[in-house]
């Protein structure tokens, strides 16, 4: 590594990426510009077939890169791996990156390029493209997009991916957050900065099955929007508010149509029944009450549990997991 050039990191979660690391590898050697020296973090989280020996025996032919990896003892998801590869990070830049080569690393020169003029996030925004998910996907990010967006602080560009570069200051910032429940990209958006746009076309998946299924994504999509545990409680919220509405209705129609009108339908409804509406209206209040207590709790549940967000291998794995 040549001393004088400033240093750009690049995170790279992996999770049974064991195909992929080599072709990743020598697409980085091909497009990254010759300005900078370049450490490259993988971050495995915790793999089950042979990426941690794959990255382990790596070769670069370029002197001004280097490999970095860090092993998570436990698999973490990709939020995490990120947040682990980012406190890691040395660079005066970090550009976030999958390793499926579905970031394409030809992309990255024109990241840094935006960032020399200026930018303190460079944002890949993927050309929407029919075959790079499932309909259902595309669906669901949509919906996503809008949800989100309706409840969000800071507008969320709709496609922009977390295939991004960050200014060192920006992950600085970045690694102040201690909140376990997090969605990166969510995150530095929120922090605000500099920002500006790349668009790219995806490749495909070449090797290997994206481990994202349609229920980890809608988990994550979730996490990202009210949090796990907010779930229950907030339907507990939502039926309190369906039982108060409805019965309270009931009551007002019932009260002017006995007790006003004296009866004109002659429905003829016994006060036991009365009782009931009233009753079951007042356990919606209860609810609805419970429910806003409850996002409360769990607002301070995830603060208070405060465990470490990972845990880093510091010996290397003896067996071969399957
Ligand atoms: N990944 C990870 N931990 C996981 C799942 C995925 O680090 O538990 C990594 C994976 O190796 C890849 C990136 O996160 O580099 C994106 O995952 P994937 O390609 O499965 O998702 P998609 O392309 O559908 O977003
Ligand atoms: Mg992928």
């Amino acid at each position: 590594m040549s001393s004088k050039l400033p240093l750009i990191s690049l995170v790279i979660p992996c999770y049974n990426e064991q195909e992929n690391i080599k072709p990743f590898l020598s697409a980085c050697e091909m497009s990254l510009p010759v300005d900078y020296n370049y450490e490259l973090i993988f971050v495995n989280d915790a793999s089950t077939d042979d990426t941690y020996n794959v990255i382990k025996s790596s070769k670069i032919s370029r002197k001004d890169m280097s490999i970095v990896q860090l092993d998570l003892a436990r698999n973490s998801g990709k939020e995490i791996a990120v947040t682990a590869g980012l406190h890691k990070a040395n660079g005066k830049a970090v550009v976030i990156i999958d390793a499926d080569l579905q970031h394409p690393p030809a992309v990255i020169p024109e990241l840094i390029r935006k960032w020399e003029q200026g930018s303190e996030v460079v944002i890949g925004v993927r050309k929407e493209d029919r075959k790079y998910a499932a309909w259902y996907k595309r669906l669901g990010g949509k919906i996503f997009y809008k949800i989100i967006n309706k409840i969000s602080e800071v507008p969320i560009v709709p496609y922009a991916t977390d295939f991004r570069l960050i200014d060192r200051m920006v992950v600085d910032e970045f690694n102040k957050f201690t909140e376990r429940n997090r969605m990166n990209r969510g995150l530095i958006d929120w922090l605000g900065f500099e920002r500006d746009y790349v668009h790219f076309t995806p490749a495909s998946r070449i090797h290997g099955e994206p481990s994202y299924s349609l229920t980890k994504l809608t988990g994550l999509a979730l996490n990202s929007i009210i949090g796990m545990s907010l779930i229950p409680l907030k339907l507990a919220g939502y039926l309190g508010v369906l039982i108060t509405i409805i019965f309270g209705l009931l009551g007002f129609l019932v009260g002017i149509e006995m007790f006003l009108f004296k009866d004109p339908w002659h429905l003829n409804i016994a006060n036991s029944i009365n009782l009931a509406i009233l009753i079951i209206f007042l356990i919606g209040l209860v609810l609805m009450a419970l429910g806003l207590a409850g996002l409360y709790i769990a607002a301070i549940h995830t603060e208070v549990t405060n465990r470490p967000l990972y845990v880093l291998r510091t010996k290397q794995r003896r067996t071969q997991q399957n």
